[in-house]
Formats: C-alpha cells, structure tokens, sequence
C-alpha cells in the first residue's frame, strides 16, 4: 500500500514496487483520473494494482482503505505513509489554520495509516514513512510543516519498538527537495535554482529516486535497517 500514489513520489514509489514484484493499493484523496492512470501503468507492465480513494486524516476512511486492500490481495507486506501537504505560514495567531490541516494530514494521517500497519501487518512486514529533510533548516515560513514531520519522525521511532518480536521494521525517508508539484507551489524559478543549489549535487531530486530508497528499505537488503530516517537529499544537510 502506497499512500497519495496518484502523483509526484508516491506515483513514483507504486511503479517502482509494482515493478519489484508488488501488488499495490494506490490510495489518492481527490485525483481519481490520475490514480486510474497510476494502475494502468502498471497493469500495462503487467503487474497488479488498485486505487482506493480515502483521506488519510479520517479514520473511518482509514479503516475501509486497509479493509479493500485485505479484500483484494488477502494480506499487506509493506505500507508506505507518503501522502501530505505542505503549505507556508509563518507562526502567528492568525494561522492556526494551517497548523491544523498540517498536523491533521501529515501527523494524524501518519498515526492512523502507520498504526492499523502495525495491526495488520505479516510478520516480516515493513512500514515506511515520508518525513522530510527541510528539518535541519528551519526555513521562515515552515513551521507547520516541519512540526508534523518531526512528529512524523517520532512516531517511526516509537512505533519500531512497540512492534518488537513481529519482525516488522519501521523506518523514515526524509527526501530533500524533489521536483513535484509540492515542491515547486509558489515558488518562483529563482526559488527553484536557489533551493536546489543548497545541496552539493547543486540539483533537485527526482521521484524516481526516492522510489529507490523506499524500494531498498522494502527489498531483502534492507532488512536491517530499522527505527532509522533515511535522509534522500543530495547532502542538502
Ligand atoms: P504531491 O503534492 O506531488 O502529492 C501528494 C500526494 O498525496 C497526492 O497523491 C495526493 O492525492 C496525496 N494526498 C494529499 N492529501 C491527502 C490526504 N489527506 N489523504 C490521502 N492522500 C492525500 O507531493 P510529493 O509527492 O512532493 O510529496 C510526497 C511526500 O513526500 C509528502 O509526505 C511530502 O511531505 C514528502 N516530501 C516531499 C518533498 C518534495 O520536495 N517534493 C521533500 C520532502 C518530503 P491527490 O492527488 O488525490 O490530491
């Protein structure tokens, strides 16, 4: 299961395990043309996928989102929490409304997709969150966003020890800025350069290449690998 599957790294993350041998819920919650389109990829490739619309912030949706998937393909290996959002706001009073739809998405969306993982998934199963790398630089204008995804990061850490004895590892990814339309909203293309400067690869980073992370941490080499935030970043560090 991959979580906001219909664009941007989720999409990515979807072809990518669909090709390493996956069948795979591409969960979306408003762009159903672009989550069909997600399938018949990967159908076309001739793999197995399904899209099941569900706001990850609402639990009742939550609960059917995994109930379709156990339906459909009889047992979940690997959850991925990629869906969120990011909007810029400076912390002020008047804001309160973004800090809300942030945590709301981003954290309790993160709690309640990585917790029913957590009941449901077999043995040697693997769940991986997306956090973010804008942690270490505490932009203006961030606030919101970055406290979800440290929430984020916390969670993974506590939840990796509360699965103990289930063979199931519980890991981050923290990608530095990647080109989808999260990244380039609002932004002008001086912006864009300036942003993509700060790494030393002197380059955004692709989709594709953060579906290489995830699909290293859900393959047999990345069994190891647990209670960890996989900073994708180009060294923007
Ligand atoms: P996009 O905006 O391109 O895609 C977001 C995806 O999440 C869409 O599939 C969207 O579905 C889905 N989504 C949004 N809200 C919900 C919701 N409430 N319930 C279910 N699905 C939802 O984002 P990115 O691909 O750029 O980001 C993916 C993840 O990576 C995010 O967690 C983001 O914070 C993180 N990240 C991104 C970085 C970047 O530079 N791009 C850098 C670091 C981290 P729909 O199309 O239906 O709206």
């Amino acid at each position: 299961m991959v979580t906001g599957a219909s664009r941007g790294i989720g999409r990515a993350i979807a072809l990518k395990l669909a090709d390493d041998g996956f069948a795979v819920v591409v969960n979306y919650a408003g762009s159903a043309e672009r989550a069909a389109s997600v399938v018949t990829d990967i159908e076309a490739a001739g793999g197995r996928a399904l899209a099941v619309q569900a706001d990850i912030s609402d639990a009742a949706a939550v609960e059917r989102l995994f109930a379709t998937a156990l339906e459909a393909f009889g047992r979940l290996d690997v959850v991925v929490n990629n869906a969120g959002i990011m909007t810029m706001a400076h912390i002020k009073s008047d804001e309160l409304d973004v800090l809300d739809q942030t945590l709301a998405i981003n954290l309790r969306g993160s709690w309640l997709v990585m917790a029913r993982a957590g009941e449901v998934l077999t043995r040697g199963g693997r769940i991986i969150a997306l956090s973010s790398s804008v942690l270490a630089k505490s932009f203006p204008g961030y606030g919101a966003y970055i406290a979800s995804k440290a929430g984020v990061e916390g969670l993974v850490k506590v939840l990796a020890n509360e699965l103990r004895g289930r063979e199931i590892t519980v890991n981050a990814v923290a990608p530095g800025p990647v080109a989808t339309e999260l990244f380039f909203e609002g932004k002008s293309d001086d912006t864009v350069q300036r942003i993509a400067d700060m790494a030393p690869l002197e380059r955004l980073g692709q989709p594709e290449e953060i579906a290489a992370t995830v699909a290293f941490l859900t393959g047999p080499d990345g069994g190891w690998i647990n209670a960890q935030i996989l900073r994708a970043n180009g060294g923007f560090a």
